[in-house]
């Protein structure tokens, strides 16, 4: 028989014969390796443990504890559900299924009514009993033309099958079944330890928007039951910090698809939130020497023809207004064409420069729908944005002011999870990039001198450059993990150019600025759904959008002194309300729990008899008895506490 030779990760090679499986190379290897083996990749190619290997190849066996692994068994686990869905409803479409990073997924589709969260237990237990039966799980290869018959009356297979070039669809049997799906399988059912059908939720097909909705159904496996035990307990976990659950609970804000996707409502508690902060961060700017302006959301489309949005970014961009006399307006994906229009609305001179325009400036972004997350990424959104015009020679002391001025922030809101990311263009690839070599080079050894001269720890990430300048990124993550950018500093030679930017110099000549573009607190909505997460929905007091919640014992009787306390306080800066709803106390004291109120505060006979308050701290079990003065000297100090980390 002819050989064939097989190079391993580590270099070395081996002859074999013809059609050796991977689960033969593993056997000639070791028993143990063998007895983890679920997979190979086959020149990069992840194949089945069984398939015949044809030709010279890279073989690297995959195990159990990889992350190949896993989507072996979810894989498995894919094909298991769409079988018993097609034994439960032998009418349903399936969309598409497949194993990803966090479990696996099948869209379905059914004329009577989409498959509910309620029927996964029943899908579980059916999916369970064809693992106990440990049926053989082989791998079937159909022309096309018989793929079709197979899924004929299925529009959304019949597209896949379609879709398949090589005249060779891949199905599984089990049973004498035959489900459409492709990548490498578990030998037999009763290989699928670990299993679990988490959730579902509506999924477009193929992700476009203006496709069918479909239902898609999520669930994950492991090949050890304490493996899926962790990873319950963290989707818990991340549940129970999901902005989007807590900005419900607390009734915070809302998106409404019907209404417009990534259209985000803000509800009063939630607008108190983002009016504190919106507060907070335009005291801070002016008092670090930025000058706030607004700036209309609309301008006429060649602003941003002449900023390079519209031939660059025009996928994320609204599609312009057409006002019927030759007239394009466009709603903004950025501020920075109209920080622009403020600084060459005077003639500018170097002696203004530093020149920092600052604006919480709304911009609209056509996101793609799949992407849209709660508050996270929305389609309309305002940007705590801001723009320095620098000379050349200012740009590493305004950086480093930048800088300063977010860890500054950083460190009123107690986040400390983030890490920096400093990103140079590619130097094999510069053509890529603005044409100007000097100026990446100073600008970029100035960036890194200035983090290094604050002692601050970062990445270097080489190619990851805006193709306009060197930029510098904070990142954090999100409650699901997700890696987000929430500040940046970007340097952009690029605008100044294309809008002929110019000073005076003190040689009385014209210069050209560098740009500045920066982001202290992301947009409103990101950064509040980071809050929400970080804090799991229990504000510091200085955010909280009820500060103080007074329950009188009766209402009748001590409602007077409830609400002689609200006024004082209300009239010291503090949001403080009355529950007046007369509820059972124990309720009510929960209630202000639930709500994550930092104060509650209980007046009886003895309260209003000594003229004092019984206060009970959020997350504290004891409550404390203490003078009116005291209980108010108290919140205001704590009210102030977030400028003093
Ligand atoms: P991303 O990579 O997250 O799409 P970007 O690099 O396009 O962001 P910038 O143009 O630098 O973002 O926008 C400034 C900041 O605005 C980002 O750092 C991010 O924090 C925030 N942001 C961007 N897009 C959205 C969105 N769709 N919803 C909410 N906030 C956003
Ligand atoms: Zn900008």
């Amino acid at each position: 028989m002819a050989e064939l030779s097989v190079t391993f990760p580590d270099g070395s090679v081996k002859s074999f014969d013809q059609g050796v499986t991977s689960e033969d190379i593993a056997k000639s290897i070791s028993i143990s390796l063998a007895k983890k083996a679920v997979a190979a990749k086959v020149d990069g190619v992840l194949v089945d443990i069984l398939e015949p290997i044809t030709h010279d190849a890279t073989v690297e066996i995959v195990t159990k504890d990889s992350k190949d692994g896993l989507t072996v068994a979810r894989n498995t686990a894919a094909v298991l559900l769409k079988l018993v869905l097609k034994q439960t409803y032998p009418e349903i479409h399936f969309g598409e299924a497949r194993a990803d990073e966090d479990g696996f997924f099948v869209d379905t589709d059914k004329a009577d009514g989409q498959v509910s969260a309620d029927e996964l237990d029943g899908l579980e237990s059916k999916m369970a009993k064809l693992v106990q039966a440990k049926l053989a799980v082989e791998h079937v290869t159909l022309s096309t033309a018989d793929a079709l018959s197979q899924v004929a009356g299925d529009p959304y297979s019949t597209e896949l099958v379609n879709d398949v070039v090589d005249d060779k669809v891949s199905f599984v049997k089990i049973n004498d079944e035959l489900i459409l799906q492709d990548g490498p399988q578990l030998q037999t059912t009763g290989d699928l330890k670990q299993f679990k059908l988490l959730s579902v939720a509506g999924a477009y097909w193929l992700g476009k928007s203006s496709n069918p909705m479909l239902q898609r159904i999520y669930g994950t496996a492991f090949y050890k039951k304490a493996d899926l035990d962790e990873d319950l307990k963290q989707r818990e976990e991340a549940r129970e910090r999901d902005h989007r659950v807590i900005g419900n609970q607390l009734d915070l804000f809302f998106v409404d698809p019907k209404v417009g996707a990534g259209l985000a409502y803000w509800m009063p508690d939630g607008a108190t939130i983002r009016r504190t902060l919106e507060r907070y961060i335009i005291d801070k700017e002016v008092t670090h020497g930025y000058q706030h302006v607004y700036t209309p959301v609309l301008a006429n489309l060649d602003l941003y023809k002449t900023s390079g949005h519209w031939d660059h970014y025009r996928e994320d961009m609204f599609p312009p207004m057409d006002m019927g006399d030759g007239e394009l307006l466009e709603l903004r994906p950025m501020n920075c064409p109209s920080h622009i229009q403020i600084f060459n609305h005077h003639i500018r001179s170097y002696r203004e420069l530093p020149l920092r325009i600052a604006e919480l400036g709304m911009m609209h972004r056509y996101e793609k729908s799949g992407a849209l997350s709660g508050l996270q990424r929305v389609r309309e959104m305002t940007l705590n944005d801001g723009h320095t015009f620098v000379t050349p020679d200012q740009i590493q002391e305004e950086f480093t002011k930048i800088l300063k001025l977010m860890v500054e922030v950083y460190s009123d809101f107690d986040i400390n999870d983030y890490t920096f990311r400093l990103s140079y263009r590619d130097p094999k690839n510069t053509e890529k990039y603005f044409d100007d070599d000097e100026m990446w080079n100073k600008a970029q050894s100035m960036l890194k001198g200035a983090m290094d001269d604050l002692h601050l720890d970062y990445v270097e990430a080489e190619g990851e450059a805006a193709f306009y300048g060197p930029k510098l990124d904070v990142q954090t993550k999100t409650a699901m993990g997700n890696e987000e950018t929430l500040s940046t500093i970007q340097l952009d030679f690029m605008l100044p150019e294309r809008f002929d930017l110019t000073y005076i110099g003190s040689d009385g000549q014209e210069h050209r600025p560098v740009m500045i573009h920066r982001g202290v607190i992301s947009t409103m909505e990101r950064f509040v759904a980071y809050l929400i997460e970080m804090y799991k929905g229990a504000f510091p007091t200085w955010l909280a959008p009820h500060q103080v919640r007074i329950i009188p014992v009766s209402e009748e009787k001590h409602g007077n002194y409830a609400e002689g306390l609200r006024k004082e306080f209300a009239a010291a800066g503090v949001r403080v309300d009355v529950d007046t709803r007369g509820e059972k106390m124990g309720y009510l004291i929960r209630d202000a729990q639930t709500h994550k109120v930092p104060y509650t505060v209980v007046v009886g006979e003895d309260e209003v008899n000594n003229n004092t308050v019984s206060v009970r701290r959020y997350g504290e079990q004891e409550t404390k008895t203490e003078t009116k003065p005291e209980f108010l000297a108290e919140v205001l100090d704590d009210i102030a506490s977030y400028s003093r980390n």
